[in-house]
């Protein structure tokens, strides 16, 4: 079924030159000591899922998901993180057996996003993920906190959750986006 295959990132946050993260199905540990980046990785995560809140990625301002420098590097001025999932079984609609979301940021403030690297909104983006489960607020990631919100939170909150889950959040969005027009 559809899973994340791969994470690159490239100039994002403490990684200045090109990773790959290459993933296997099931459960995937990173470890690694204090401040090695463990945490930048799940932030690239999130902001190729369209996260725009610098505070959550835990920042002061968005330019600070560009690697900053350090005494042997220069700063840059360009962030990339890429996702590769697999979509062998055609999970995603979208007429590939593999889909590459990518997102980009420049210290100007420009962003810009791509799936299969054509260049798209990020509307495109948050639908693409909007039913997978994966979308930015999605289940998938459980952010510290999260679980107590959940359990907390107003039965409508709590129906979100689940919708999203179930995959008819996309249908309402669009529904409400019909009406608003
Ligand atoms: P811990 O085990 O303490 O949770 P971690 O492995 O999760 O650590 P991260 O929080 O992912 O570590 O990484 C923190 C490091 O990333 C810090 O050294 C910080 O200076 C560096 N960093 C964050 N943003 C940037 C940036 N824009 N440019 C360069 N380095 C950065
Ligand atoms: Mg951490």
């Amino acid at each position: 079924d559809l899973h994340l295959k791969r994470v690159e990132l490239k100039g994002f946050k403490s990684f200045a030159s090109k990773i790959t993260m290459d993933l296997e199905t099931g459960v995937t540990g990173v470890v690694g000591p204090n401040g090695s980046g463990k945490s930048n990785i799940s932030d690239g995560i999130k902001w190729v899922l369209g996260e725009q809140s610098a505070k959550t990625l835990r920042g002061a301002k968005m330019e600070d998901v560009i690697f900053s420098g350090t005494e042997k590097q220069k700063p840059l001025g360009m962030a990339e993180v890429s996702l590769v999932l697999d979509n062998e079984d055609g999970g995603i609609p979208i007429d590939f057996s593999e889909v590459k979301v990518t997102r980009r940021a420049y210290r100007s403030g420009e962003n810009e996003y791509l799936i299969n690297q054509s260049p798209c909104r990020l509307k495109d983006v948050r639908e693409l993920f909007m039913d997978t489960g994966i979308g930015k607020d999605g289940y998938s990631i459980v952010g510290q906190g999260k679980i107590d919100e959940i359990l907390s939170h107003k039965a409508e909150d709590r129906r979100k959750v689940i919708e999203e889950a179930v995959g008819i959040v996309k249908y309402k969005s669009r529904k409400e986006e019909a009406q608003r027009k």
